[in-house]
């Protein structure tokens, strides 16, 4: 089974701070069709921030999570800060202690994730939220791992799932979060929420794919055949 390190995999956390950063305007220009267009300057103050304490500090996968998710906990506010700070925190405590991370503990670490943004936010799919992001990226992800034992394809299908995902919330009507005092008018346009679930679940499993190609020099401990 394929497999990186924990103790290598803190740059995993900056490389999706950086994508955040470079879409925050895109994310709340979204964010300004069905809500009040501030999703995409909280969520790159937040990564911003955590990227600022993780810089020049080698962390494992798990410690950057933990210290991503305890600021957008304790310092972003909108639904996001709480919903992804458990998020992280959650994928976090899940990989606390792994040291080799396997496509089974990669499925415990999102599976965990998953439970906590619904313990507190109690959305479910087809509401119009991350959750259409996550679920299916989820699902996608497990049932290729299941199928074929491969890792990295069960990464691409994470990847896919996800914005797939992402993409069917244009159709739906919000039933959860601001969005839903729109009611029908919320129709037609893409959940911020779902495509910044999406662009975080797109560089964790590139972050991640990237660490198990044994052909990059880097990984070549690491890399399990
Ligand atoms: P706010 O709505 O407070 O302005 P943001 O703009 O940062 O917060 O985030 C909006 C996004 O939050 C939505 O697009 C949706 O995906 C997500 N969201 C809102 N409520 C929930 C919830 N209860 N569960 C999951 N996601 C939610
Ligand atoms: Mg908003």
């Amino acid at each position: 089974m394929r497999s990186f390190s924990n103790a290598g995999g803190g740059d995993i956390v900056l490389a999706i701070a950086q994508r955040i950063v470079e879409n925050r305007g895109y994310l709340s220009d979204i964010d300004g069709l069905i809500g009040d267009g501030d999703h995409g300057v909280n969520m790159a103050k937040g990564v911003s921030l955590a990227a600022e304490r993780l810089r020049g500090e080698p962390k494992t996968l798990a410690a950057a999570l933990a210290a991503l998710g305890d600021v957008l906990m304790t310092e972003i506010g909108g639904s996001m800060g709480p919903l992804y700070g458990v998020m992280f925190t959650g994928f976090a405590e899940a990989l606390d202690g792994v040291e080799a991370i396997d496509a089974a503990a990669f499925e415990r670490m999102l599976r965990r994730g998953l439970e906590e943004v619904q313990s507190i936010g109690d959305a479910k799919v087809g509401d119009k939220t991350l959750i259409d992001a996550f679920a299916p990226a989820l699902q996608a992800f497990s049932t290729t791992a299941a199928k074929c034992d491969d890792f990295a394809a069960a990464l691409e299908a994470l990847i896919a799932g996800a914005e797939k995902g992402r993409d069917s919330t244009i159709e739906m009507v919000a039933k959860i979060g601001r969005a839903s005092r729109l009611g029908e008018r919320s129709r037609g346009v893409l959940d911020p929420g779902a495509t910044s679930c999406a662009i975080i679940l797109r560089s964790l499993a590139e972050g991640a794919k990237a660490k198990l190609d044994p052909s990059n020099p880097s990984n070549a401990r690491e890399a399990q055949p």
